[in-house]
């Protein structure tokens, strides 16, 4: 497995490759990797000659400094990871290759109204940032495919919008969310529960999965009532949102007839945020 910290080795590695015609998968990830991030190097290799998997913990996106100096980054392991997965090539370029002048450097498009729901009202400002370094890893190593996660589902949503503004040919894949034994779904800040956090945890998943076994038997409203009521008591969970939404504008569901729902959830579990999301119909 070959290790690049700058774009230039990067492309000058991939050059070759690319005229004999390999296809290439570009699998972004901010590292302390788990199951989840392997799922996405193994479904990028069923459709992908060489596999680059970018390691990089973006600043731009982050809307809390603490958040942000807190991210576990623990390199040996995921190296270890992705060389037992059997990964070609990994990008870990450093702040200033990414952000060579400043990393507060002007980026703005317009990612469309879903851009300030959800995520993007706890977190202002984050999807700038998400499609900010999406393109330049887009950049920098030109793939034909990209892996990204269901677990993020408005950040896929995201992604394609900023595909669509810059015209690029590059295939997304979204996979789907890989969990734990007990329905936790995998995250790296999983790390940062305490063993009382990580039973109170399994909530989100619980209460997503009643969305999903009631759907029938309740309506809209009725269901999301629901689903919040499992938030209610548990210590030291506060629920940011739980929404049933149009799965391609984020807007709350108006019907059962509308094609395309997805249950997403937000919640603090401690100190540490997780969001969670299950694909109604
Ligand atoms: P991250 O390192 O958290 O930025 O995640 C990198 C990629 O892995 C994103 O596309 C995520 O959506 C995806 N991912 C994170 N957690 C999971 C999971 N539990 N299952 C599948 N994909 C995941």
């Amino acid at each position: 497995m070959e290790i690049f910290k700058t774009k230039d080795a990067l492309k000058a590695y991939l050059k070759p490759l690319k005229a004999s015609g390999k296809i290439i998968a570009l699998v972004p990830t901010m590292g302390a990797l788990h199951n989840g991030h392997i799922s996405l190097i193994k479904l990028a290799q069923e459709n992908a000659d060489i596999i680059i998997c970018s390691i990089f913990v973006n600043p731009t996106q982050f809307t809390d400094p603490k958040d942000l100096e807190k991210y576990p980054r623990p390199i040996e392991h995921d190296l270890a990871m992705l060389e037992n997965a059997g990964c070609n090539g990994v990008f870990m370029p450093d702040v200033t290759e990414m952000y060579p002048s400043d990393k507060t450097e002007h980026w703005h498009i317009d990612l469309g109204r879903a851009e300030f729901l959800l995520e993007g009202e706890f977190r202002k400002g984050h999807y700038q940032g998400v499609t900010q370094i999406v393109k330049k890893l887009f950049d920098a190593v030109e793939p034909n495919i990209a892996m990204f996660g269901q677990k993020d589902f408005q950040q896929v949503l995201m992604i394609k919008n900023m595909l669509t503004h810059f015209n690029l040919p590059i295939k997304i894949f979204t996979c789907p969310i890989i969990r734990e034994d007990d329905g936790l779904a995998m995250s790296s800040r999983n790390i940062h529960l305490s063993a009382s956090d990580r039973t109170h945890a399994l909530v989100l998943n619980k209460s997503l999965q009643f969305v999903l076994d009631n759907y029938n038997n309740y309506s809209l409203t009725e269901l999301q009532e629901k689903a919040k009521n499992f938030y209610n008591g548990i210590k030291d969970v506060e629920l940011d949102y739980f929404v049933i939404a149009n799965g391609d504008t984020l807007e709350p569901a108006t019907s059962k007839n509308e094609k395309n729902q997805v249950a997403l959830v937000a919640a603090k579990v401690g100190t540490t945020r997780l969001i969670d999301n299950m694909i109604i119909n």
